[in-house]
């Protein structure tokens, strides 16, 4: 018997894990269910995460969560349950199958067949956010190289489990050359190692274009957290209704299965909520901890289900639809069917070991450092740029002021007086010889500013590796 820690979730969290249990228990899952306290309850009684204490003590000891929707409480001062669970326990890869189950449920891409694999803990979500300044305000977008190749690694193995042909990656490297520069680059690295799969890169607007369009184009996607978080949700409304898609998040060392969405509060207590993305994710749970007999078996059942048109609210229609179900019914009609095989949708074949390894990450020979200058971060209320560079053009003899930007867009010197500039400006001094004692310069430079009454907010180093700037240039003419 496998021990899982199951959170039972709010609104209609109740309801439509009550039913997968159901289904699961009367499949022959070799589970033992630890039920665990989080969400409204935890938030409400002061836990500021939604998580007690004994529901990570079992989480940890068990190592895999089935988890009904949460309701995050309205007002301020609540963390994300998800991110909270997803960044404690390494929970890397989020996986999303989406697909059509065309001609049972009404959708406009009846060939469409795609998973989104999407990176879980980086970018925009490691949540580093600042005010600067009166009118500006930043969040740092953090691309790891061990994100990156584990996402991707991951992605190539999940193809080669589930025999999908192509993996697309989704990207803005045309713009944010570094950050999703470094992601495009260890797919291209990692792509070379796995020959047997057709590798793409898609510029991330356009390709999300043409998955909205024609998602049957697609097979596998990988990308980094915030575009998978909103490509996601827009497969699984394609495929028919959210009320059918689940999701595993995947750790090392973790798993954390869920529908992928939320409490829907207003169906609440009414029997009528669709519990199948909770079941879909149960499903993935049951292949992640090797019961994948199970798993196909269930699979199949519901299939049968859907098939005689036996329906939720959610995806009923009449003339196509026999019998319109509540959750309960829905949950008693698949373990009726539990053996059965589907006639028209596919019967499903699961892999005995589905659980992917990712070897450890391996640290690279580190490549040659050096430090090139600084950006100095500047408030300054002025609106005339030729003003600022006047104020802080000779502040250290060992570095030259080379440019200073608004928002990214170079503004001295020969800048347009047509681009808007606020209170936050870049400015870049860089070395001007390769004897300069950069670190100790570097620090007498902010000394020599603030002696001047210059605000400094942040400033950032410019180094180069093996030659290379690292660091981006500014934008414009
Ligand atoms: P939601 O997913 O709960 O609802 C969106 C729409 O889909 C609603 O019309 C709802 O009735 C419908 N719907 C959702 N699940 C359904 C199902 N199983 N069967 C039939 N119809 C279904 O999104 P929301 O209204 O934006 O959020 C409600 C609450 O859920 C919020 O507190 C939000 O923070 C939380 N939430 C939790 C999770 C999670 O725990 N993983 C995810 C998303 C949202």
């Amino acid at each position: 018997m496998q021990p899982i820690s199951v959170a039972h979730g709010d609104g209609i969290g109740p309801e439509i894990m009550e039913a997968t249990l159901q289904i699961l228990k009367a499949a022959g899952a070799k589970v033992k269910w630890e039920p665990i306290e989080m969400g409204e309850k935890e938030y409400l009684a002061g836990n500021s995460s939604g998580i007690g204490k004994e529901a990570w003590e079992s989480i940890r000891r068990n190592k895999v969560v089935l988890k009904a929707p949460m309701t995050t409480p309205q007002g301020g001062g609540y963390k994300s349950l998800n991110v909270t669970l997803r960044k404690s326990l390494g929970l890397f890869a989020n996986v999303r199958p989406c697909k059509s189950f065309h001609p049972f449920v009404p959708t406009k891409h009846p060939a469409m067949d795609l998973v989104v694999i999407r990176e879980n803990e980086e970018d925009l979500y490691a949540g580093i956010e600042h005010q600067q300044t009166d009118e500006v305000v930043q969040c740092l977008k953090l691309i790891t190289r061990p994100g990156c190749e584990r996402i991707v690694r991951y992605a190539f193995e999940y193809a080669r489990l589930y025999q999908r042909k192509k993996i697309s990656c989704f990207t803005k490297d045309n713009i944010m050359k570094l950050t999703d520069g470094l992601f495009h680059r260890v797919f291209k690295e990692i792509a070379a190692e796995y020959p047997d799969i057709q590798a793409e890169n898609w510029i991330i607007d356009i390709g999300a274009a043409r998955l909205s369009d024609t998602p049957e184009i697609f097979d596998v996607l990988v990308m980094p957290n915030l575009y998978g978080d909103v490509v996601s949700d827009i497969t699984a409304q394609l495929s028919g209704s959210v009320g059918l898609a689940g999701s595993a998040n995947i750790g090392e060392k973790c798993a954390l299965f869920e529908a992928i969405h939320g409490s829907a509060p207003p169906l609440a207590g009414k029997d009528l909520a669709n519990p199948s993305g909770l079941l879909r994710a149960a499903v993935m749970m049951l292949n992640h901890i090797g019961q994948s007999e199970v798993a196909e078996t269930i699979t199949n059942a519901w299939s049968c289900t859907l098939e005689e048109g036996i329906h939720t609210e959610d995806i009923y229609q009449a003339g196509l639809s026999k019998e319109k179900v509540g959750t309960r019914d829905f949950g008693k009609a698949v373990v009726e069917r539990l053996g059965k095989k589907p006639a028209t949708l596919a019967e499903v074949s699961y892999a005995k070991e589905a659980r992917i390894h990712i070897a450890p990450y391996e640290r690279k020979t580190p490549g040659e450092k050096t430090l090139h200058g600084v950006d100095l971060f500047i408030d300054w209320k002025g609106t005339n740029p030729d003003d600022l560079a006047e104020k802080i053009k000779d502040l250290h003899a060992s570095f030259a002021l080379k440019m200073i930007t608004n928002r990214g867009v170079k503004v001295w010197p020969e800048g347009f007086e047509e681009t808007f500039c606020t209170d936050h400006w870049r400015c870049r001094f860089e070395r001007t010889s390769p004897n300069t004692k950069t670190t100790i310069g570097i620090a007498e430079l902010l000394i020599h500013a603030i002696q001047k009454d210059i605000e400094v907010i942040k400033t950032e180093n410019l180094y180069a590796f093996d030659g290379q700037k690292g660091y981006s240039l500014g934008q414009g003419q």
